[in-house]
């Protein structure tokens, strides 16, 4: 694990977050900085960097993040409603933690295109 990613940190214990989600692969957090009712990370356990860094040895923990994501609606209660599924991906999308992560945006109506 990296010891300067803030969220293998968060993952190891050493830095506070408010765990919604955690098994064998997956963590799940809130937002520190949420940007709808309901904004939710989903980090791999594993120290990926980006979509960029994933490898075919990878496909099971792509799986999982979406499997996750869907059990983690019904129970937040956006399933219904919907809910935006967004990964950031290097620079121009606006990446700034480098490890794997889903953000799960629900709760109001959201606009497309995205800015
Ligand atoms: P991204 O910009 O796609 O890499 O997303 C990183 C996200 O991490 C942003 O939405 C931040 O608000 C969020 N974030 C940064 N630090 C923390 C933290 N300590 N706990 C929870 N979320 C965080
Ligand atoms: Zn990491």
């Amino acid at each position: 694990m990296p010891s300067d990613c803030l969220f293998c940190r968060i993952i190891a214990g050493e830095l506070p977050s408010s765990l919604v989600h955690s098994d064998d692969s997956i963590f799940a957090i809130r937002d520190i900085s949420p940007q709808a009712p309901t904004h939710i990370l989903i980090l791999s356990r594993k120290h990926v960097a980006s979509v960029s860094d994933l490898s075919g040895a990878d496909e099971a923990i792509v799986g999982k993040l979406f499997a996750a994501a869907a059990e983690i609606a019904k129970r937040e209660g956006i399933a219904k409603g919907g809910y935006r599924l967004v990964v950031n991906t290097g620079r121009d999308a606006g990446q700034t933690v480098d490890h794997l992560h889903v953000h799960m945006l629900g709760g109001r109506h959201m606009s497309w295109p995205p800015g």
